[in-house]
């Protein structure tokens, strides 16, 4: 099949979460499988110096927002070690920014119109370069317009016409609600403007868009999947869902494991396999306390935290944990991450006054962030909502066993530690359900005794470490589902001529 990924982030050019590498490996896992595969992103700043070579392919785009025109070119690069293409679709006053949707703490203002650039662009660009495609694959709100002018503008443009559209939620929360006017910027006629299609509650809301236009619509866990079809996981788009609950799939993110695999990682003091994982991890661990300043010490569990520091990754539980444990138990912190203020500001706190227990990075850093994940004994995720959870997946290839919240993707691939998954050989971590800072601090204390017991610690490292999350398995079911998609959008089309 002749597929386009349209998204806002992609790996190695730019990332702020786990988008960016499902839109990275994904592609390469596909063309792998014989398909034709193409990426559009924005080129931001991050884009250009990402290292990367790109070369402009001389193509003008001519967009109209509103009641303007605005230009823009094309950049053609590709992902490492792969053929598959990767168009940047570049307009400097929109994306050569500092970061990539904020600036410090609040949105760009003008997210909705350089979004609508984007989504505009996409579809020049498929028209301009004369790609063949049969399933435009968008992600999130960024891309949510692209539906829209599929099935509006381009209903009747040969070739369009029997191109289907798929659309990923990566997060249920990050909507791309913007003020009604901004519906003048995307240039669709105002009849569109009801609470059946764009609008959510007096807003333009782009990912509902998305969901209301687009031929097939997935999220990337089958938990999650479950989850959104009801308040308040769905965040009020529950409804939209539940009209097309035939057409929602849960497709779990897989582990790109050329770069998230303890036997070949270059970011760490010492590569190890699940034959020598207990000698690899001390070196690791010897070698992150340099970098951090932590006493460590084999004897001493070290529980690894690296995500946004937001509401959603339960990062106020962590904060009551850490308050409670720094004082009376010996157990080591680290934490790589950037996010609110308040978590932030909590964190320095706590670091400063426990120097020898926490060590805080407020920073984005893929050494650090492989560095932790090679160290730790435990990796903290007591997320309130995940849609899946990339963290806890690489975690288990580490032998760095996950202590989650039943929830989500955490939910579809953490197996509680308990007598019968021990026996059973199917435990891999720890999870708890209820989000209350006593059921992840009881959870904990259940981790830190099987951490003592040496035999039984090991079992479940190791039961992580051999599992396969890679892409091979959710690739396919990508493909089953753009095949489905494509073949109804077809019938369509046919049904249609035959009127
Ligand atoms: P989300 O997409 O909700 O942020 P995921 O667990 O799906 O969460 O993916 C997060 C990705 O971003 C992982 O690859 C993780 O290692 C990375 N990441 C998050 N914060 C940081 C950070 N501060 N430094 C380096 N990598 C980070």
């Amino acid at each position: 099949m002749n597929i386009l990924v349209a998204t806002s982030e992609v790996v190695p050019f730019s990332k702020t979460g786990g988008l960016a590498d499902v839109c990275g490996t994904l592609p390469r896992e596909l063309a792998r499988l014989g398909h034709q595969v193409a990426v559009v992103a924005p080129a931001y700043r991050q884009s250009i110096e990402c290292g990367q070579s790109n070369k402009s392919l001389h193509v003008d785009l001519d967009i109209t927002i509103g009641q303007k025109q605005v230009r823009g070119g094309i950049l053609r690069s590709q992902l490492p070690e792969s053929d598959v293409p990767v168009y940047l679709i570049e307009q400097d006053d929109y994306y050569d920014r500092p970061q990539l949707y904020r600036d410090g703490n609040d949105d760009y203002k003008d997210n909705c119109e350089r979004f609508i650039f984007f989504c505009r662009s996409v579809l020049e660009l498929v028209r301009l370069l004369e790609l063949d495609v049969d399933v435009l694959h968008c992600n999130d709100w960024q891309t949510g317009l692209i539906p829209a002018y599929l099935k509006t503008e381009y209903a009747d443009t040969p070739g369009f016409d029997s191109m289907a559209s798929v659309m990923t939620i990566h997060n249920m929360a990050y909507q791309g609600q913007f003020w009604h006017w901004d519906m003048l910027l995307t240039g669709l006629d105002w009849k569109y403007f009801n609470w059946n299609q764009m609008e959510f509650f007096g807003k333009l809301n782009l990912l509902k868009t998305g969901l209301v236009f687009s031929d097939a619509i997935n999220t990337v866990s089958p938990r999650y999947a479950l989850e959104i079809q009801s308040a308040p996981m769905g965040c009020g788009l529950e409804g939209v869902l539940a009209h097309r609950s035939n057409l929602v799939r849960g497709i779990l993110n897989g582990a790109d494991y050329s770069v998230w695999d303890p036997a070949i990682d270059s970011h760490i003091a010492l590569n190890y396999t699940s034959d020598n994982w207990y000698a690899g991890k001390q070196a690791c661990k010897q070698d992150l306390g340099q970098a951090t300043g932590l006493p460590v010490s084999p004897e001493i569990p070290l529980v690894g935290v690296v995500g946004r520091l937001v509401e959603q990754k339960g990062v106020d539980l962590i904060g009551e944990v850490l308050k409670k444990r720094l004082t009376d138990s010996h157990v080591q912190w680290v934490i790589l991450g950037r996010g609110d203020q308040k978590y932030q500001d909590m964190f320095l706190r706590l670091a400063a006054a426990y120097p020898e227990k926490l060590s805080v990075r407020l920073e984005f850093s893929d050494l650090l962030a492989h560095q932790i994940e090679a160290a730790a004994d435990l990796f903290l995720m007591p997320s309130k909502y995940e849609p899946c959870g990339l963290n806890q997946i690489y975690s288990l290839k580490y032998g760095t066993v996950p202590l989650v919240r039943e929830t989500g993707g955490l939910a579809d691939t953490i197996v509680d530690t308990n007598e019968k998954t021990l026996a059973a050989g199917t435990a891999n971590g720890f999870s708890f359900q209820s989000y209350q800072v006593e059921k992840l601090d009881q959870a904990l204390e259940r981790a830190l005794q099987t951490y003592a017991r040496k035999e039984d610690w090991s079992r479940v490292v190791l039961t992580g470490m051999k599992q396969d999350w890679s892409w091979t398995r959710s690739a396919k079911e990508y493909v089953w589902l753009y095949q489905e998609s494509s073949a109804r959008v077809q019938q369509t089309v046919h049904s249609e001529s035959l009127t």
